[in-house]
């Protein structure tokens, strides 16, 4: 269980459950998600997340 959380909008990436707007399949880990990943709430890039 990895989750990762925005810290500007609070939003959480499950890996259990990926992101499917962003095309990230369920079962990613954080370190395989895309650099270019975008919260898909507020926009923010992949290193505004921190660990929850
Ligand atoms: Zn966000």
């Amino acid at each position: 269980m990895e989750r990762m959380q925005c810290d500007c909008c609070g939003h959480v990436y499950d890996k259990d459950e990926g992101d499917a707007k962003n095309n990230v399949p369920a079962g990613t880990a954080w370190k395989d998600v895309p650099a270019d990943y975008k919260c898909p709430e507020c926009g923010s890039g992949k290193d505004t997340f921190i660990i929850e």
